[in-house]
């Protein structure tokens, strides 16, 4: 069976898809905008659950195009083709991508992040910058991080640039909100090390690798680390710079630190 073409951008389902641009629409809907079949597959085989399909007129039949367009339908989700014109309303973008998808939000609670031997989490206080937190989220998957810890008023994960930035990792690291006070009461029951990464610290990176379970906490892009956050922690690293040099992007600075930190390095993994 041919599928109707969606033309209108006043198509009911098209403008609640579209309402995911903003965090409002997010969060009201639980879901979150994927783009491009690859992230689409991976996220469907990491179990998330794929409750729209959104697919531009002409898009090449693939056996991974089916693989997910049966994923969304075993699931109760619907499959949308639409004109290439809308496919760039949906996307806010020119030159969209051919598949895109809604996907349900899926958040883990702080009492999954265990203080297993290996276990490397990291926690990142009051992140603002999607694309910051996006290029994290993919460091962190590529050194198997277990989760991100998400303390305080940080910017949305699920946002399109940070979901962009993360180019599909968003999928395979657990994602965990929660307020400072909360956290640092929680950290009070942490039986692993916590480091903090500041300007003011005094120990280097080198010799951090190890086995023992560890969370590293990263700062804010402009106010770094609060003085309540780093009293908590164990440890102040100071990543080496040039006498003058400011700081590291937070983002570059989490992938310095988390590849000194990452217990499967030294094995070369
Ligand atoms: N003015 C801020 C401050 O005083 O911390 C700069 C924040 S920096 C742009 C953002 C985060 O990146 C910091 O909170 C820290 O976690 C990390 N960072 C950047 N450069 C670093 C360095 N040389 N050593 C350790 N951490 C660094």
């Amino acid at each position: 069976m041919t599928d109707v073409v969606i033309t209108s951008a006043g198509n009911t389902e098209i403008k609640a898809i579209r309402a995911l641009a903003t965090k409002k629409g997010r969060s009201q809907r639980n879901a979150f905008l994927s783009e491009g079949l690859r992230h689409v597959v991976e996220a469907a085989r990491a179990g998330w659950r794929i409750k729209r399909l959104v697919l531009a007129e002409g898009h090449a039949a693939s056996p991974l195009l089916d693989e997910v367009r049966q994923a969304c339908l075993g699931e109760g989700g619907r499959v949308l083709t639409v004109t290439d014109e809308l496919m760039t309303r949906v996307a806010r973008r020119d030159n969209a991508q051919s598949v895109i998808a809604v996907i349900e939000q899926r958040w883990a609670a702080l009492d999954q992040v265990k203080a297993e031997q290996r276990a490397l989490w990291l926690a990142l206080e009051e992140v603002r910058d999607p694309g910051n937190l996006g290029s994290i989220l993919r460091t962190a998957d590529a050194f198997a991080v277990k989760g991100v810890i998400l303390i305080g008023n940080t910017v949305d994960p699920f946002s399109v640039e940070a979901v962009r930035a993360s180019m599909g990792a968003i999928v395979n690291v657990p994602l965990t909100p929660v307020e400072r006070d909360a956290f640092l009461t929680w950290r009070l029951g942490w039986t692993g090390r916590m480091i903090a990464t500041h300007l003011d610290g005094t120990a280097g990176p080198e010799g951090l690798r190890g086995a023992a379970p560890t969370i590293l906490v990263m700062g804010n892009e402009q106010s770094g680390i609060s003085d309540t956050m780093a009293a908590a922690c164990d440890t102040l690293v100071r990543i080496p710079m040039r006498p003058g040099a400011d700081s590291l992007n937070l983002a570059a600075a989490t992938a310095i630190m988390v590849h000194a930190l990452w217990p499967g390095g030294g094995a070369g993994q």
